[in-house]
């Protein structure tokens, strides 16, 4: 019956290199492999699939906070990019141009979009004259480019897939509560589907996006310590309509620049679900997002025996909640193969069906996250596997949220801060004081590579002196980290 004995090709150990780690998880899993443009990446099915669930439940939020999904073009005209002057300085060296088409230089060249600021912008200054036409709330999903030295499957990658959100408010306020409410949808999306905990906060002035009056962030810690900058949210305020020349008339009669916001969230999330949750053994995806929750390994050695467990996976199949993601592994390897190669690519719950368990009735269960092993009668199991699946996804989140309180370290004394970060792993949190003077954070970063990753909404209010100069803090600690 069997081709081959031999298990899934071995991944490098976690503990050992995780950026090979990382590698070998995303190729052996088969999430994405290399293209043959540098930079850029293929998507395979399996990572496709888990990008559009992710992609799914984000789009549901939201619609369901009032936006509505629109296309605007790949190629965006350079003098456009050149108006909001913050913005092309910081955009300048990543972009793409298309110089030729048609068989000659093109008068104007194009931009490949990093993002689509300038091009909205030129477009709803003619949309926009009114406060009646306000306020505008869309959203496109589109792939973005962005020219990388170095890059990394999903973390950083030339050309990756995103949506990008941009708002038009009638005042100020509106666009603060605006910025806000998209931040807690990425926060929901992390946490609840996701299963990554984050921490919620606004970036530095060094730290924000090009063009923005501020910046918030929701902040994960990946399995080797460092954090990823998840999603951010930006409150663009008045920069680039005054640049782009939105005006609209308000209830006043007077002509006012509408305050703009603009928030993204990319396929970097799928390396963070990886980093987050993977183990030595690959893979483990949270159910919530996860292309198959469940997949089933037969088990048997003679045909008659064959016949009993496709029996039994068929009735099993045909009863089991539509909700349930399942995919049944009849390929000619043995189950152990099929284990080694479903744990690697993550699937939250295994269940062995051999002619043992025909005769009793029964499946075996086994989890990912703890490899745990449970029978369970065929008539429970509507009502098991779905409560199963939850266990996992709350059990991937308290490990993360633990393993992220671990590594937190609140620290007041310079020296201590520097030798946290020292060595290659350098994997911590710091809570710490700051002045607020982007010097004193320049030098951080220059001696120890780690970053301010953002001021926390939720940290408590307290004094303290700045880790680097000791002047006065702002009041509340701060997080720094490496970051991806
Ligand atoms: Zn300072």
């Amino acid at each position: 019956m069997t081709r081959t004995e031999a298990a899934p090709q071995a991944i490098t150990r976690k503990s050992q290199n995780f950026a090979e780690w990382y590698t070998d998880v995303v190729r052996k899993a088969e999430l994405a492999d290399y293209s043959p443009v540098r930079g850029c990446m293929i998507i395979r099915p399996y990572g496709y699939t888990l990008w559009e669930n992710v992609q799914r439940a984000l789009d549901d939020m939201i619609k369901a906070t009032g936006h509505q999904n629109m296309y605007f073009p790949l190629l965006i005209p350079r003098s456009f990019l050149t108006r909001e002057a913050e913005h092309v300085e910081g955009f300048a060296p990543e972009v793409a141009w298309v110089t030729h088409a048609g068989g000659e230089e093109l008068e104007e060249w194009l931009a490949v979009r990093p993002t689509s600021e300038t091009i909205i912008c030129t477009t709803y200054a003619k949309y926009i004259q009114s406060w009646r036409d306000l306020p505008v709330l869309v959203n496109q999903w589109a792939n973005v480019m962005r020219w990388e030295m170095r890059t990394r499957f999903f973390l950083r990658t030339t050309e990756f897939l995103w949506q990008e959100g941009h708002t038009f408010h009638a005042t100020p306020e509106e666009a603060a509560a605006e910025t806000e409410k998209m931040l807690d949808v990425y926060a929901t999306l992390a946490e609840e589907w996701l299963a990554i905990p984050v921490i919620k906060g606004r970036k530095t002035a060094a730290e924000k996006f090009a063009g923005a009056d501020y910046t918030l962030s929701i902040e994960a810690m990946m399995g080797d310590g460092r954090a990823l900058q998840s999603g951010t949210s930006h409150n663009l305020g008045q920069n680039f309509t005054r640049a782009y020349d939105i005006l609209f008339q308000d209830k006043d009669l007077t002509r006012k620049h509408p305050w703009q916001t603009s928030w993204g969230l990319s396929t970097r999330i799928i390396g963070g679900i990886i980093m987050a949750h993977g183990d030595e053994g690959g893979l483990i995806l949270p159910p919530r997002v996860a292309p198959y929750q469940v997949v089933i390994v037969p088990i048997f050695r003679k045909d008659d025996e064959r016949t009993a467990v496709a029996a039994a996976i068929e009735r099993i199949t045909a009863q089991l909640p539509r909700a349930v993601r399942v995919h049944v592994d009849w390929r000619e390897e043995t189950p152990g193969y099929k284990f080694n190669d479903w744990e690697l690519r993550g699937v939250p719950v295994r269940m062995e069906v051999g002619p043992k368990d025909v005769q009793k009735d029964q499946v075996v269960l086994a989890r990912r996250d703890t490899r745990a092993k449970e029978p369970v009668p065929t008539p429970a199991l509507c009502e098991r596997l779905p409560a199963l699946l939850d266990e996992v996804q709350h059990a991937l989140f308290a490990r993360a949220l633990a393993f992220r309180r671990e590594r937190t370290l609140r620290l007041d004394d310079y020296a201590e801060l520097v030798a946290a970060f020292q060595g290659e792993e350098g994997g911590v949190f710091v809570e710490a004081h700051w002045c607020g003077d982007a010097a004193c954070e320049a030098r951080v970063k220059e001696e120890t590579r780690a970053t301010i990753r953002n001021i926390p909404f939720d940290g408590p209010a307290e004094q303290g002196r700045c880790i680097v100069d000791g002047k006065p803090g702002i009041g509340k600690r701060v997080v720094f980290a490496k970051a991806y």
